[in-house]
């Protein structure tokens, strides 16, 4: 979990420092967001898991992570959609 979620945070630092230096970043951005955010759904779900019964219930926080971060993959562009820019931007040459 730590090297994917090191690895989604460089694709994202990646993405920003381009932008900062007013270059096109639409193949990085939609990579940066793609990874990251099933990243993030890996481990809250990792983390529902390690937790057995506490992690399911509501008395603990790990259930709403997994919940809440489910989003990621759906608002601001789908997961699916992520992929078809980064397939078009990969083959348009
Ligand atoms: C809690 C919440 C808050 C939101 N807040 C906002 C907001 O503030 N502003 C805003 O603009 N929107 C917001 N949205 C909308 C969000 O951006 C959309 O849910 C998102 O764009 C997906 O659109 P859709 O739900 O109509 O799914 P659909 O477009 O109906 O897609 C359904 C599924 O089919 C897949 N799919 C669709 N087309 C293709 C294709 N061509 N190829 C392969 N797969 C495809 C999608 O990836 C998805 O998995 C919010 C959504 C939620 C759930």
């Amino acid at each position: 979990m730590a090297t994917e979620i090191d690895a989604a945070r460089l694709l994202t630092m990646r993405a920003a420092s381009m932008k900062d230096a007013g270059m096109k970043t639409t193949l990085e951005s939609s990579m940066a967001k793609l990874y990251a955010s099933e990243v993030a759904v890996r481990c809250a779900n990792e983390g529902v898991q390690i937790h057995g019964g506490y992690g399911f219930i509501k008395d603990y926080p790990a259930e709403k992570y997994y919940r809440d971060v489910k989003l990621c993959t759906i608002g601001e562009g789908t997961s699916e959609i992520q992929r078809l820019v980064i397939a078009r931007q990969l083959l348009k040459d």
